[in-house]
């Protein structure tokens, strides 16, 4: 072997594309960086597993780093670091910047708050067989067998009667008691392992257990029940009513890990979508530019971007008009001249699976943060779709922030498919792309990921907003 590459080598080098191992690329320090990144975005995992909790994690981080609470109608100028609370559920922290807002437009990130997970309905508590349980209805796409026989931790709010909130987080401290789902013994599971797995377990068949201790008296029936009832009017003032006006969801009680010897992974619960939304926000909060930069961080992303929300709600539209006008700018030339990256998770290949993947599209594992041009299923429907213009435009400026970052489509033409709120931003005029993390096991109780593409995630933001 010569020292000297031959001129087809050279020729290859200069005209192939490759994607490249950013942790490969990665030297001494941008290795730290990768690792060091990483444990803070765990932190966020085990603090915010719910939309509301995320809302909370935000707000009290923006208003570590000098942002203030914006309300409509609030005065802006160049240099404000503002954050924007819709009911607890969605926040929006922001950056005015010192360009022209009309020839320069926002920068947006927008990504969801929200994970698929075990929801508990209106009128949940009964007990049968020994036990209590809660009804539930689930949210969001999941494959409802991964859900049983897990420890779950139960997570959210319930509005009394007069009006008080009280807030509930319980399975998530070592003291703390856990939730379950049952599954049935391999020994009677004849029948349930030989049809679909779609059947496997049925929705009604999501029924939590929260007890099993019986009341001490004779006189009542539904003995645990009422011990159950009992327990949460002592340390909540709940009443079997109260659940009617309950947002309570059963999540995984696992805490981020780190996954392989090397650490090189994280398993957790809801990388879908905290893994960009993470990103988003500290890239706002940590980062001074001289655009107006948006992290838009939604909720009901998993049940298709509805309600006030959501990103379909005008909320989003109003505020982004409200900063315009308080900054004497034409909101409709500011839209025009908007730019939004679209961040969502996407399939990550895996070799176990491979059958689903087209190889050369899908995105590889550490091989950083992937753009997806377009999502859909079966011809691109439902799809945004960018402009090549503007996927070269941020092409460039991820060259310019050296990036390490890949293309990607979610998986084999035809064989299913997905979308995410790109093609509700580009709606509002706004040129949009779909930019994430490829996930692992997108959607079970526990995911994974790469730190080198959650780190590179952040650096795409970085670029983008500079
Ligand atoms: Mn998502
Ligand atoms: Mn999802």
């Amino acid at each position: 072997m010569s020292e000297k590459k031959s001129k087809g080598q050279e020729l290859q080098k200069t005209l192939s594309y490759r994607k490249i191992n950013y942790f490969e690329r990665a030297d001494k320090a941008e290795r730290k960086a990768i690792f060091d990144y990483a444990e803070g975005y765990k932190a966020f995992l085990d603090a915010a597993k719910t939309e509301r909790e995320a809302c909370e994690f935000a707000v009290a981080a923006a208003e570590k780093a000098g942002f203030t609470e914006y309300r409509f109608g609030d005065p802006l100028k160049a240099g404000d670091k503002k954050y924007f609370v819709n009911r607890g559920k969605s926040v929006v922290v922001f950056r005015v910047g010192s360009k022209n807002l009309e020839e320069d437009g926002f920068r947006l990130i927008a990504s969801h708050i929200d994970a698929p997970r075990i929801d508990i309905k209106q009128n949940p508590l009964y007990e049968d067989g020994g036990m209590a349980f809660f009804k539930t209805h689930y949210y969001g796409g999941i494959k409802k067998y991964q859900w049983t026989a897990i420890p779950l931790a139960l997570h959210g709010v319930v509005v009394l009667k007069d009006g008080t909130k009280r807030k509930i987080r319980v399975g998530e401290d070592a003291k703390d008691p856990v939730f379950y789902i049952n599954d049935l013994l391999p020994h009677l599971g004849g029948d349930q392992m030989s049809g679909k797995a779609s059947g496997i377990i049925d929705g009604e068949q999501l029924n939590v257990v929260v007890g099993g201790l019986p009341y001490a008296d004779e006189e009542v029936s539904d003995k645990i029940k009422l011990s159950v009832l009992s327990i949460l009017n002592k340390t909540y003032g709940i009443e079997e009513e109260d659940f009617l006006s309950a947002e309570l969801s059963a999540v995984p009680a696992f805490r981020a890990r780190d996954v392989g010897f090397d650490r090189a992974l994280i398993g957790a619960y809801g990388h879908d979508d905290r893994v960009c939304a993470y990103p988003a926000l500290t890239a706002v909060l940590e980062n001074e530019t001289e655009h107006t930069v948006l992290a838009m961080l939604v909720d009901k992303e998993e049940i298709g971007s509805e309600g006030t929300t959501g990103i379909r709600c005008k909320v989003y539209e109003d505020l982004m008009e409200e900063i315009a006008v308080a900054l004497g700018a034409n909101f409709r030339k500011v839209r025009f001249a908007s730019k939004c990256l679209s961040s969502d998770v996407t399939a990550a290949y895996d070799p176990n699976f491979a059958g689903v993947y087209e190889k050369m599209n899908s995105a590889m594992l550490s091989c950083g943060t992937a753009m997806c041009k377009f999502t859909g299923a079966r011809g691109k429907s439902g799809s945004n779709d960018a402009n090549a213009e503007f996927v070269g435009e941020v092409r460039k400026m991820f060259a310019e922030g050296n990036v390490v970052w890949q293309t990607a489509e979610l998986g084999k033409v035809d064989v299913g498919g997905g979308g995410t709120v790109a093609k509700f931003v580009a709606e509002l005029n706004i040129d949009t792309v779909d930019l994430g993390v490829p996930v692992i096991s997108m959607h079970a109780p526990w995911e994974v990921v790469s730190k080198a593409d959650l780190y590179s995630n952040y650096k795409a933001f970085l670029a983008f907003m500079k």
